[in-house]
């Protein structure tokens, strides 16, 4: 392990976490880790403490952190060129949209950056595809999407959370959003008009804590969109890219969407790299000076972006996550009534409500990284385990220990 050079290097934990909340805005409570380096799927802390990283960055570390076949690609990228524009071609884009494309089974693919971004990029392009393909008045699109979504914090996105503490403050909202119940493939049906010209979903709904829709959903949601002539837009930023066993949760329900939207994993957690991925004749309404991004496409994400696919191309790390999953998922469900009151999960990703009598996700959060593993509680009493995809079963099974042990030590 190399030293920090950094004077910083010399703070402790303590006084790095104080002064990174003296100098920047107050939008997150982290836990009180300040990470100095990362290896797999272990971090480790200014003061040397190892932990295992159990949230890897939302998802956006499935390969891990610094796995060798993306270090490398970056590395030489970064001695190559890293920044063109798209006012010019570079020699990375086009192998790594076919690649990513082939990947999922799509056409063409729109690169952006972040998983925000990409979604944005999604709703213009469903928008634009109602107007164009299927003649609806304008500015009468409307997009169906399904309560306790999480797809970004842009404004518009906000304009169609469900989660009051994401919008209050931020009016006046984007219109043209109905929102329905998730899991409801009635309500979703009873919700699309002539109007309607796209349905935006996660396939398993990460921020809200792992939520999986009831069998079938995801299918009647396709078949609905379908009769209707509605894009089926699936919000695969978290839920894509081998975390639930398959590239694509929607795989698992045999269900193929018309937009894909990816991100976070897609950088390798090294750059961010988002895309939408979608047919010709969805992608096509885009022309030059309808959209854009001055880094999207950048020749340093693609060659992370194509190592990325290659790896997922193997089909290694999708098995992996499935047959993890099944271990995680036995051992989890093994402390219901043990402190938890319920456990969900898909593959490498499980979401895990915390009995409240005992104590606040939050504080199952801060004792698990006391015991050396780190995860993240998202709506109070839910705390979400999303491993880096390499993690080795032994190191899997001890913070799943480590999780016992807080629950069995109690409310303190
Ligand atoms: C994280 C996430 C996003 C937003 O991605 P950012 O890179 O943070 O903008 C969108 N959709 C889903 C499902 C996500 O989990």
């Amino acid at each position: 392990m190399v030293a920090l050079q950094h004077t910083e290097s010399r703070l402790s934990s303590r006084e790095h976490a104080a002064l990174t909340r003296s100098v920047t805005a107050r939008n997150y409570a982290p836990l009180p880790v300040v990470v100095a380096e990362a290896h797999g799927a272990w971090v480790t802390d200014v003061d040397g403490r190892r932990y295992l990283d159990c949230l890897a960055g939302y998802s956006a570390l499935n390969f891990g952190h610094g796995h060798p076949v993306l270090l490398r690609a970056a590395r030489e990228q970064l001695e190559r060129v890293t920044l063109t524009s798209r006012a010019f071609y570079n020699d990375r884009l086009g192998p790594f949209a076919r690649d990513l494309a082939a990947l999922a089974g799509m056409d063409l693919v729109l690169p952006m950056n972040t998983g925000a971004e990409a979604v944005e990029a999604g709703i213009k392009v469903a928008r634009r595809w109602g107007y164009q393909v299927k003649g609806v008045p304008a500015g009468r699109a409307q997009i169906v999407v399904a309560a306790a979504n999480f797809h970004g914090r842009t404004t518009t996105i906000v304009s169609f959370s469900t989660d009051e503490s994401a919008r209050e403050g931020f009016g006046p909202f984007t219109p043209g959003f109905t929102v329905v119940p998730y899991g409801d493939a009635d309500a979703l049906r009873a919700a699309l008009t002539p109007e309607t010209v796209a349905v935006l979903i996660e396939p398993v709904q990460g921020e809200a804590g792992v939520v999986v829709p009831p069998p079938g959903y995801l299918a009647a949601v396709r078949q609905a969109c379908t009769d209707a002539g509605v894009l089926f837009i699936a919000d695969e930023v978290q839920s894509g890219l081998g975390r639930t066993g398959a590239t694509f949760a929607c795989e698992l329900e045999g269900v193929i969407p018309d937009v894909y939207l990816l991100g976070k994993a897609l950088g390798g957690g090294i750059v961010p790299v988002s895309a939408v991925v979608s047919r010709r004749d969805v992608l096509d309404v885009l022309t030059p000076g309808s959209h854009g991004s001055t880094f999207g496409g950048n020749p340093l994400a693609a060659a992370v972006g194509s190592a990325v696919v290659g790896l997922l191309a193997t089909g290694e790390y999708q098995q992996r996550a499935a047959a993890l999953g099944v271990r995680l998922r036995d051992r989890l469900d093994g402390l219901v009534g043990r402190g938890v009151r319920a456990v969900r999960s898909r593959g490498l990703w499980a979401g895990i409500d915390i009995d409240p009598d005992l104590m606040t996700g939050r504080d199952a959060c801060e004792r698990l990284a006391e015991r050396g593993v780190l995860v993240k509680d998202t709506h109070g009493q839910t705390i979400r385990l999303s491993p880096p995809l390499v993690v080795e079963p032994d190191d899997l099974d001890r913070a799943v220990e480590a999780l016992a042990a807080v629950l069995d030590e109690g409310a303190r």
